[in-house]
């Protein structure tokens, strides 16, 4: 398959590894918008927000589960941002799941 972020989990394309595990794999963002900007995906290839079914929630259910430990290790003590674009009017480039990490600064209130 085509996809960017299978690339990186299968380590064709370099990336900058923050956590893994079987399930979830978390990167820098290689454009952050924010001091700490991180990636968190599953290593299962599921397109977006909109393919979150019955059958793999479970998995997007580990990320929200994992994000904490993420979010302490990055030192994201004052809190941080969670966000997934989904689709094109949601501003999705990279058509594999994924939840952005932002923080390490205050953050805008509002999305853009
Ligand atoms: P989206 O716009 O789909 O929500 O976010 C895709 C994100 O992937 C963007 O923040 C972009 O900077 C990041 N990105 C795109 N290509 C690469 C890459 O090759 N490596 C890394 N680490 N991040 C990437
Ligand atoms: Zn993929």
């Amino acid at each position: 398959m085509d996809c960017l972020f299978c690339k990186i989990i299968a380590g064709e394309i370099p990336s900058t590894k923050v956590y893994e595990d079987e399930l979830v794999y978390a990167f820098e963002d290689i454009n952050p918008q924010a001091p700490v900007h991180v990636l968190v995906i599953p290593k299962t290839h599921i397109a977006s927000a909109a393919d979150i079914t019955g059958e793999n929630s479970a998995l997007v259910a580990h990320i929200f589960e994992v994000i904490p430990g993420i979010a302490k290790k990055l030192g994201l003590k004052n809190g941080f941002r969670v966000v997934t674009n989904c689709g094109d009017d949601g501003a999705q480039t990279v058509k594999h799941l994924h939840f952005h990490i932002m923080g390490g600064r205050p953050l805008q209130g509002q999305m853009g």
